[in-house]
């Protein structure tokens, strides 16, 4: 892994970036460089075929200073710690940000979930709880859904806790089915919050949505749930969408029915028939209004940054703006919304499940939305409203270093209080 796609190196970069700019105490700073613990654990799961199989796990507990350490986990093959520790850091800011009372953490499990059953599935999501048992639960750290992890194994795991602990506790684990205490609104949060951004900053830029074309990169729980809302909310027109295999583009708008038909059948987008063929590279440097990374890290670089021409981009997946793309992107005018706020709308509607299960009353899906839109549009303003403080005094930002301003600014703040420096 290049320093460059090295997305742990990555997110001390951007810290230091943001602490040079804001002044940042030098100790705050020290401890905010690294997790305050990490967990290693090695998983023995009896195959269907009679073997014993140890797969390797982490849980990167990165800061509790605002609350319990919160975030999803990932089943990847090429999972491991660096970007794990990433997405923990990524975590402690986006709750911060949020100003919903989590640290940051993240979990991963080494392996490749397109080739297990479903009984392999659940005896290695079991297992990877009995490991990491100890360390967490609804007053400790809170796992979630990250990328291919589910709310079926979010219900495993939320079971494997509670047998552990010998009571009921669902607010151990979010992003669970609703009849196991799931929250209303929970499964299109992280897609309705980037879109609820995408409405404040169109207003901002003044762009009208109605009119806008939209690429998006990731068909999975967040590319799918933006490529919908962008037209039931907006009415713009989704011209091009990917996923691992490749993508599609048509200039005219693409058929959303049918594209959700054919991948519910289990193909991959390369084989649609429907418009052009566009490669997951070539997709990121249409010409479109609004480009929505929505797959994976490190996908615009110093390489392409430049070739970018969308007025916004929208970074609904974590980490898919490299640090060196950042001020290339800046210059060029590119209205580049950070991960940790675009996406937040997962976190924050994980957080309002949290709240329900602890209260063990329940909410409607339309307190739900309301609730989150009223946060993650406070997101932005506080977003906005700092990029346009430090512009006043003479330093010109971009929002993300303004987004990184506010959330280190918080949690550095509760652990001066709580007496960690
Ligand atoms: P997912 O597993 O449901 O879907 C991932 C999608 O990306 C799939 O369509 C896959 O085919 C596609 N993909 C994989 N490699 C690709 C590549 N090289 N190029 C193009 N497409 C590729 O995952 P998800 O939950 O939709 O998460 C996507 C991103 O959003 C991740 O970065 C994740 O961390 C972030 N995110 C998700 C949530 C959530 O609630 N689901 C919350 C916050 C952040």
């Amino acid at each position: 892994m290049s320093d460059e796609t090295n997305p742990f190196k990555n997110a001390q970069k951007q810290l230091d970036t943001a602490a040079e700019v804001m002044g940042l105490d030098r100790n705050a700073h020290a401890i905010l460089r690294e997790p305050e613990r990490e967990i290693h654990v090695h998983i023995p799961v009896r195959m269907d075929s009679g073997q014993t199989k140890v797969l390797e796990g982490f849980r990167v507990q990165y800061n509790d200073a605002r609350g319990p350490f919160k975030g999803g986990i990932r089943f990847h093959p090429k999972e491991n710690i660096d970007t794990v520790r990433a997405l923990a850091a990524w975590m402690t800011w986006k709750c911060s940000l949020a100003n919903i009372p989590f640290g940051g953490g993240k979990g991963g499990i080494v392996f490749d979930p397109k080739s297990v059953s479903e009984r392999e599935m659940e005896a290695i999501s079991r297992g990877y709880i009995r490991a990491i048992g100890k360390f967490i639960g609804p007053e400790v750290d809170i796992p979630a859904p990250d990328v291919y992890t589910t709310p079926q194994i979010m219900a495993w795991m939320a079971d494997e806790y509670q047998k552990l602990v010998g009571h009921n506790a669902p607010g151990v684990v979010t992003g669970k089915p609703l009849e196991v205490g799931g929250s209303e609104g929970r499964f299109d949060s992280t897609a309705l919050g980037g879109m609820y951004v995408l409405r404040e900053a169109a207003k901002y830029k003044k762009i009208d949505l109605k009119k806008a074309r939209i690429a998006i990169q990731g068909f999975g729980n967040a590319g799918r749930y933006a490529l919908e809302l962008s037209k039931s909310m907006f009415g713009s027109k989704v011209v091009a969408i990917s996923d691992s295999s490749g993508g599609v583009y048509d200039p005219n708008g693409l058929d959303i029915e049918k594209l959700e038909r054919y991948k519910d059948s289990g193909k991959e987008l390369k084989n649609y028939a429907v418009g052009e063929k566009v490669g997951n590279e070539k997709l990121l440097e249409l010409d479109v209004d609004v480009l929505i990374p929505a797959a994976i890290e490190n996908q615009i670089t110093k390489d392409n940054a430049g070739k970018i021409k969308a007025k916004i981009l929208l970074e609904l997946a974590n980490g898919p703006v490299t640090p060196e793309a950042d001020p290339i992107l800046f210059e060029n005018g590119v209205f580049d919304l950070p991960d940790f706020l675009v996406n937040s709308g997962g976190v924050i509607g994980s957080y309002f499940e949290w709240v329900q299960n602890l209260y063990n009353y329940y909410w409607t899906r339309e307190e739900v939305y309301g609730k989150l839109d009223k946060i993650i549009s406070k997101s932005f303003k506080d977003t906005i409203d700092t990029q346009n403080a430090y512009k006043a005094k003479g330093k010109s930002i971009d929002p993300r270093t303004a987004a990184y301003i506010i959330a280190i600014d918080r949690v550095s703040k509760a652990m001066k209080l709580r007496g960690w420096y």
